[in-house]
């Protein structure tokens, strides 16, 4: 087997030469005083990028999603989201398990993890439930964009803002889960800061398309950093000289933002090449992003597929009996997805 195509997650990419250097040139202190100064030149950029007054560096983005949950959500508060978000479906249960908080599922009828105000409106409680002894405590809506099992799917802009404003007016506060908001900015064209305004919270990821080895940012209001910066440090995700990481973040926002949209392209070319191979179906016009989503109709389904995938060389993952997903990212170029295809034709055919 020549190269391998790991496909099964825009995390995979390693750091490359030029952002190895970067890290290894950072400048550093310990950012539990607050004295990495590298760090703080990462939050600013990203905080001035989304249109936010601050925001703090974590190692994870399951740890931004759930400080920014857990500034907002007690025990016993609820939370509403779509039933396939990331915050309840993909983080341990954090949830319920860190902050004794409940969460509603919005089943979208998009299919796509985008749901509209109607859909919302069915789920808030009345005004005054707060003081009502029989009911949970409405605090936070949480959206996703891009959404991962949604498809990639990006929210168009005049949904998302209509949602949240909803939301607010309702007595909510906004999260926005923007793990890969780079790539609805680059999908859709609507500035990072126009998405992160509808949100009070926004976490982002350095670690899938932009490439680092780790971290991730939430941005806010000033006046909630000394909570996240709390809950980060009780959560254990309070680092030291955490410069290196930052210098990582720096270098991907130069070097590798640019070419999300790359991502999107190679994305779409695999989809048109898989919707040709007889025993899968893959509709090119539902890629949004970077995602492929493609059902494998032949006998064994998608665990079959997969494995029949990887002794080609090719790495995906299963998301339903007969779902496979592919993610194209920084790690394969333009001239591998078609080898990537072919790969994939032949395994197929062994099913
Ligand atoms: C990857 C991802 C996260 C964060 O995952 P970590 O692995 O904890 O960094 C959060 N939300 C979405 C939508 C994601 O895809």
């Amino acid at each position: 087997m020549s190269e391998l195509f790991d496909l099964r997650s825009d995390t995979v990419t390693r750091p490359s030469a030029g952002m190895r250097a970067a890290m290894a040139a950072a400048v550093v202190g310990d950012d539990v005083f607050g004295d990495d100064p590298t760090v703080r030149e990462l939050e600013e950029k990203v905080a001035s990028l989304l249109g936010k007054e601050a925001a703090i560096f974590v190692p994870t983005g399951t740890m931004a999603n759930q400080i920014a949950i857990g500034s907002i959500c007690g025990p016993g508060d609820e939370l509403l989201c779509d039933r396939g978000a990331h915050i309840v479906n993909f983080e341990g249960g954090a949830v319920s398990a860190l902050w004794g908080a409940q969460s509603i599922g919005i089943d979208s009828r998009s299919g796509r993890g985008i749901f509209t105000t109607d859909e919302v409106r069915a789920l808030l409680r009345p005004p005054g439930h707060h003081d009502d002894v029989l009911a949970p405590r409405q605090r936070l809506l949480s959206m996703e964009n891009t959404h991962n099992r949604g498809g990639g799917s990006v929210w168009p802009i005049e949904q998302l803002e209509s949602v949240a404003a909803l939301a607010h007016s309702a007595g909510l506060l906004v999260h926005l889960d923007g793990a890969r908001i780079w790539n609805a900015q680059a999908a859709s064209g609507v500035p990072l800061a126009r998405i992160a305004a509808v949100a009070d919270t926004v976490s982002v990821c350095l670690s899938k398309g932009l490439g680092t080895p780790a971290g991730s940012i939430v941005c806010t209001q000033s006046i909630r950093i000394p909570t996240l910066r709390r809950l980060r440090k009780r959560l254990g995700g309070g680092m030291r000289q955490t410069g290196v990481l930052a210098a990582a973040g720096l270098y991907a926002l130069a070097h590798n933002l640019p070419r999300i949209a790359d991502d999107h392209a190679n994305a779409k070319r695999l989809a048109e090449q898989l919707a040709r191979v007889p025993g899968l179906s893959v509709e090119p016009a539902q890629i949004e992003t970077n995602m492929v989503f493609v059902n494998v109709e032949r006998a064994g389904g998608s665990a079959a597929f997969k494995e029949a995938a990887r002794k080609e060389g090719v790495l995906c993952i299963t998301t339903g009996e007969r779902r496979v997903r592919l993610v194209t990212h920084l790690d394969v170029a333009r001239a591998q997805i078609d080898e990537a295809a072919a790969r994939i034709a032949r395994a197929t055919a062994t099913l």
